[in-house]
């Protein structure tokens, strides 16, 4: 147990200083702690990776990290569930399932979170014909602040199931998750430079006719970057690892890190700047292991805001912001991200019930970014955005709920699993409410 040190996120814009930070070793450990923790009256928050930008995990309560629970447990290869602990990190466990030949039907940008993290913020990838990765979640076990657990699963009990997908923390600790795997799987992508009108009018067919869009806008100019991903039988074809270590690490990390240094320096260069990286931008064609392509290695650091908004309002939602851009004349040194997914059934799952575009705007981590992200909130609250719970925003419980048609049977089940708030903190009470 370490006492009174400092923590700080990934993007370090959020820090704490728990009072005590334990690391337990199975569900009874956790158990045993939480129990004590809620009867000495103090706050629990359980620490993934630190990779939300939002205060979410914040606590000056106990701080539990589950990172040596990280095992996978049982593997049922006839349905494709797969039970593991929820302190393993999505890296480990797609390293591990592509062993077994298993894999993650869909991932976001990276891997570095854990998967108890991964799901309690509703984390996504891209596919407007597939899914987030909470509504891969079959079962899992949650436990409570009396020390108990609840064994929650999607056949037994669905409302409960719906509300621990993304639970957003709130519930109780997870301590082990069940989820729908699908026999392993490559992955053909094409990346490539595009005049960003041509993506715009062309994004509906490029979304429908392939499985995985993704494309990011530079900026300060015209030019958009898209990735295309779709399921192939060919084998993989990795790149040399030297290769690779050039294009992800020096080019598009190192390179890119320096760029952004540079602009924080003077940020009337940053339109430049962002000229100069859309320019580098080349085309590539990849096939390889699916988890391999899905995700990168991220070294920038930065802050993101993130909205879920109707589908139908993708492209005057880009048009909105690349406007707000030159009307406001903010220098966004970042490229800004959009991707499809479709319906979701988690409760607070940011795709819940309806086909949804994302769009992400980050910001250099040393650059001030609020004045930004509070004007392209604005912009997605008229679309009936809702934010990514991991990810900035400035919403509150009575603004979020006519977004959710199932509010108030998510705060049916956090009243009922923790009536004391052993699990809340200043954004959980803000988003949901005391
Ligand atoms: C570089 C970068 C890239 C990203 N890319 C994507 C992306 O592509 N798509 C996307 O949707 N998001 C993305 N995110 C956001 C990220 O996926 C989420 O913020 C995610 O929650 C982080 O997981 P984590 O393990 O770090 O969780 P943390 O941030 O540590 O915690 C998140 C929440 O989960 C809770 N929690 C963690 N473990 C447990 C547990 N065992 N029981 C109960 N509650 C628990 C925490 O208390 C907290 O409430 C990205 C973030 C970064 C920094």
């Amino acid at each position: 147990m370490v006492t009174g040190r400092l923590w700080v996120n990934w993007g370090q814009n959020q820090s704490c200083r728990p009072e005590h930070v334990a690391y337990p070793r199975s569900p009874d450990e956790i158990a045993a702690l939480v129990k004590t923790a809620a009867g000495a009256g103090r706050t629990v928050k359980v620490i993934g990776s630190g990779h939300s930008f939002t205060g979410i995990a914040l606590t000056d309560g106990l701080m539990l990290s589950l990172r040596h629970c990280d095992r996978i447990l049982e593997v049922d290869h006839s349905t494709g569930l797969v039970k593991v602990e929820a302190g393993i990190t999505l890296a480990s466990l797609n390293r591990e399932l592509a062993a077994i030949g298993l894999a993650i039907e869909n991932l976001g940008d990276i891997e570095y979170q854990s998967v108890a993290g991964a799901i309690s913020t509703s984390t996504h990838g891209t596919g407007a014909k597939f899914h987030s990765i909470p509504s891969q979640v079959e079962a899992m076990e949650l436990i409570l602040a009396d020390g108990s657990t609840l064994n929650i699963s999607r056949a037994s009990d669905p409302d409960l199931l719906h509300s621990a997908q993304v639970g957003l923390g709130a519930l109780g600790v997870i301590a082990t998750v069940t989820l729908r795997c699908v026999p392993a799987f490559n992955l053909y992508s094409e990346e490539r430079p595009w005049k960003l009108n041509e993506v715009l009018e062309q994004i509906d067919d490029l979304v429908d006719s392939n499985e995985h869009v993704d494309f990011y806008w530079y900026p300060h100019s015209d030019v958009a970057q898209t990735f295309i991903h779709n399921r192939t039988n060919e084998s993989a074809r990795p790149r040399h690892r030297l290769k690779a270590y050039y294009e992800d690490v020096l080019m598009e990390n190192r390179m890119f890190n320096l760029v952004n240094w540079v602009g924080s320096l003077n940020q009337t260069w940053i339109p430049s700047l962002s000229g100069f990286t859309a320019s580098q931008i080349g085309r590539a064609r990849i096939t390889d292991r699916s988890d391999r392509v899905f995700t990168n290695p991220r070294t920038v650091r930065f802050v993101e805001m993130e909205y879920a908004i109707p589908r139908s309002h993708a492209i005057a939602a880009l048009r909105s912001v690349k406007e707000l851009i030159e009307k406001k004349a903010f220098k966004i040194g970042f490229p800004i991200e959009m991707r499809f997914l479709g319906p979701d059934d988690a409760f607070l799952g940011t795709a819940y019930g309806r086909d949804t575009a994302y769009i992400a705007v980050h910001v250099y981590y040393r650059l001030a970014y609020e004045s930004f992200f509070r004007e392209v909130e604005a912009v997605m609250k008229e679309m009936e955005g809702r934010p990514h719970w991991g990810k900035m925003h400035y919403r509150t419980a009575h603004d979020l709920r006519p977004l959710y048609p199932q509010w108030d049977r998510f705060l049916d089940v956090r009243d009922r699993l923790d009536p004391e708030r052993v699990f809340s903190n200043e954004y959980l009470e803000r988003v949901l409410g005391p």
